[in-house]
């Protein structure tokens, strides 16, 4: 791998590669091999005995695989990273590669539907009890922390909410403990919040959703300091949850834009929020557009602490409920209505009745998600057509 250690993190995200075969290619190509040869006896013996760094096989490490860990890394300002094969394997990896039997996770209470699905559902067979701290109570976390607590796991932004938390005041109460700081960066992508300088032990991220950008492939990482990472390798090469170097060399080409697509995602998703505010259904109820960046958010000073962009999700509530979703999305004529997000193309999604369905209404309402929100995943197009859709919609959906 070349040293580009000097240049600006946006630069490295572009620069960094695995180096080229004796045929010079300018770009890089890709490596399917399982698995990878030695000169001699000596060399294998001494690769094997961690004496010499080279590559084993395909389930530890790829060159494709190490060139998009190691431009994460550059991204994200940590020492190393593990790549997963979707961000769910990326969470579950970097939970179980340090908890056991017996020790107690807290987490923020609005989760991804699949982790929260993995926190409550199976973590407690394998003996790991896990509690929610609702973020809005400042004093909450330190009141769940049992003596055996040994990680808080939180996403900031929140999937579908947009709840804001303060990274450096929950780091000071998890270091205080030694309690292991785990942060889903997902929503806000390296590019708008680099959660380890803010205290983060470990940052997660689901590749598939604003790093791929393009709804194409699924991927996920770990990253954080040497010594916890090596520990999720460990674990890792042992259990397979590898990301194929296919997906890792097509991740690494979106890293290449991913500062530019990010800029451009936050600039639609305010101008949108901005204009959404001042629409007919909004105008009497301003709150009711949730974007990190709008002033009526009720984190906006901590997301402008934290976070150098908004990011390109935008909620909002509408006032008719679960019918005038439902409605609302029948109504969309260009937006498209899938589970993703992170895509160049704007995506409506209505969580109560797909991603958080599996909740209780009474654990949706807990986590903000009421009957009638909406969640858009604001895409590249132009604003002025993602707003006309969206307007459109809303009249429609409002008769
Ligand atoms: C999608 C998502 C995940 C899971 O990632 P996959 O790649 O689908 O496994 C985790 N966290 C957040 C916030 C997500 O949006």
């Amino acid at each position: 791998m070349d040293n580009q250690q000097h240049l600006h993190a946006e630069t490295q995200a572009i620069r960094i590669r695995y180096a080229a075969t004796p045929a010079r290619e300018h770009s890089v190509p890709l490596f399917l091999t399982s698995s990878f040869c030695y000169p001699d006896a000596e060399t294998m013996r001494a690769v094997f005995a961690d004496e010499e760094e080279a590559f084993i096989y395909s389930r530890f490490s790829n060159p494709n695989v190490e060139e998009f860990v190691q431009r994460m890394c550059a991204l994200e300002e940590a020492e190393d990273g593990f790549a997963t094969a979707s961000g769910m394997s990326a969470i579950f990896s970097s939970i179980m590669a340090f908890l056991k039997q017996g020790d107690h996770l807290l987490a923020s209470a609005a989760l991804f539907g699949s982790t929260h699905t993995l926190l409550s559902k199976y973590l407690p067979k394998w003996g790991i009890q896990c509690d929610y701290f609702d973020m809005r109570d400042a004093t909450e976390i330190e009141r769940l922390i049992r003596p055996e607590t040994r990680m808080i796991f939180l996403e900031t932004p929140s999937n579908p909410g947009l709840d804001v938390i303060d990274i450096e005041a929950v780091a000071r109460i998890a270091h205080e403990r030694n309690i292991l700081l785990n942060i889903d960066n997902c929503f806000a992508t390296p590019v708008l919040q680099k959660p380890i300088l803010h205290g983060a032990d470990i940052v997660v991220h689901s590749a598939t959703k604003w790093i791929d950008g393009q709804g194409r492939v699924l991927g996920g990482i770990v990253l954080g300091k040497k010594s916890l990472i090596h520990e999720v390798y460990l674990f890792c090469r042992t259990i397979g949850p590898s990301l194929s170097p296919f997906n890792a060399w097509l991740l690494s080409r979106s890293l290449e834009t991913l500062y530019l697509r990010m800029e451009k995602h936050s600039a639609n998703a305010l101008e949108l929020a901005r204009r959404l505010q001042q629409h007919p259904v909004f105008r009497q109820h301003p709150e009711n557009v949730k974007y990190p960046f709008l002033e009526s958010h009720p984190q906006y000073a901590i997301a402008r602490k934290q976070m150098s962009g908004g990011g390109g999700i935008v909620c909002f509530e509408l006032p008719g409920g679960l019918d005038q979703g439902r409605r609302f999305l029948d109504a969309l004529r260009m937006l498209s209505l899938t589970a993703n997000l992170g895509d160049t193309r704007s995506i409506a999604s209505h969580p109560a009745s797909t991603t958080h369905a599996k909740l209780s209404e009474a654990e949706r309402l807990a986590v903000g998600i009421t009957p009638g929100l909406i969640r858009i995943s604001v895409g590249l197009e132009h604003v002025d057509d993602i707003y006309a859709d969206i307007d459109q919609a809303l009249r429609q959906s409002a008769s």
